[in-house]
């Protein structure tokens, strides 16, 4: 039998761990900093804690930080990595660097169950959700290969994290814990499909995470096509979500639009688009969606991005365009799959 890995717990989990043994709270600290800050590779390093400690730990434990199988570098300097896990699965992450800012975007499940049309992981299907440890180690070890701290992290990798929420919700707690990670509450965001009742549990949780919500169209029809996988949550439902979110935590989510050509760019689509994020305390973010192999959906040209963007800006809406990154080793949005070499 395989033992459970030590790194998926935060510092909860490890205050649990340590209280088994009988030991005391203030040692999942120096756990946390063996683990996040030292790369520790096995409990015989951790040479301030008590022998009896390291070696319970060693027979309950293990530590099994992902392998890295294969990296790839941007010509604008995105490094996209495949990581294998202590099973053989797989799955990817991203580092963006910007100045002296690196964000790291991380999946939180090899695959996704949730089919949208426009999505690489979608294709390929949920093998595994992936454990808090496996999520954070993504972050970790982009920002040691890039020798940079990672300033911000984004789990808008591979999956669904409202489909893996405890794990997701201690991975996060693990890139912001100061004894690990370090990152910045404000500066840890989540990507979710929209899963109703997760964005209200997330809206309760105690830090101010980032959210951003995959809208892609306020049309039910054009979006039960694109995204098949959140039928059951309508667009009148996600809007009162999304406007307890904003009111119950005072910020403002992201609403995220991939804009694919012909599908959800035309004017009735834009209309709707407007109605929908009009009075909502949102910020819009337009994605020209980017190529995924197969697919016959394409990207909007410039000028209809440009015709959402003038849309919303004139009804007040503060929006954004996306600026693409690492599109050259397939590392953008939505082109992550859990193949070696990229596509
Ligand atoms: N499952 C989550 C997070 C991962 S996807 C979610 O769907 O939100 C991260 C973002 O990339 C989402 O906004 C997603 O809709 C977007 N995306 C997926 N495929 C894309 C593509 N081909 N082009 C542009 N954005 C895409
Ligand atoms: Fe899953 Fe997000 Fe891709 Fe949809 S866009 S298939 S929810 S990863």
């Amino acid at each position: 039998m395989t033992l459970p890995d030590i790194s998926q717990f935060d510092r909860a989990g490890l205050e649990r761990v340590l209280a088994e043994a009988g030991e005391p709270r203030y040692r999942a600290r120096q756990l946390l900093r063996w683990l996040w800050t030292r790369h520790a590779q096995s409990f015989n390093e951790m040479t301030d804690l008590p022998a009896r400690l390291r070696s319970d730990l060693q027979g309950r434990f293990v530590i099994a930080w992902p392998e890295l199988v294969a990296r790839e570098i941007s010509s604008d300097g995105t490094r996209k990595y495949l990581w294998r896990f202590s099973d053989g699965v797989t799955a990817e992450s991203v580092g963006i660097p910007s100045g002296h800012r690196l964000t790291v975007c991380f999946s939180t499940q090899a695959g996704c169950a949730m089919g949208c049309a426009f999505c690489a992981t979608g294709a390929s299907g949920l093998t595994r959700s992936l454990h808090a440890g496996e999520m954070a180690a993504q972050v970790a070890e982009a920002a040691r290969d890039m020798g940079m701290r990672a300033s911000n992290a984004v789990a808008m990798g591979q999956g669904e994290p409202f489909a893996n929420y405890e794990a997701t919700l201690a991975a996060l707690r693990i890139l912001n814990d100061p004894d690990a990670l370090g990152i910045g509450a404000r500066h840890i965001t989540v990507s979710t499909c929209g899963i109703v009742p997760a964005i209200d549990r997330f809206a309760s949780e105690p830090e101010q995470f980032t959210l951003a919500i995959s809208l892609h169209s306020a049309v039910q029809e054009t979006r039960d096509r694109l995204m098949p996988g959140v039928r059951r949550y309508p667009l009148p439902r996600l809007r009162e979500a999304v406007a307890r979110y904003a009111s119950s935590t005072g910020r403002r989510p992201t609403l995220e639009v991939a804009l694919i050509s012909g599908v959800n760019d035309t004017f009735e689509e834009i209309d709707a688009l407007v109605e929908f994020c009009t009075g909502l305390a949102v910020h819009v973010n337009l994605i020209p969606m980017n190529p995924v192999e197969g697919s016959a959906l394409s990207r909007s040209a410039d000028a209809r991005v440009r015709a959402v963007l003038r849309a919303l800006a004139s009804a007040g809406v503060e929006t954004s365009v996306r600026a693409e990154r690492g599109a050259d080793i397939s590392a953008a949005c939505g082109q992550l799959r859990q193949r070696v070499g990229g596509s």
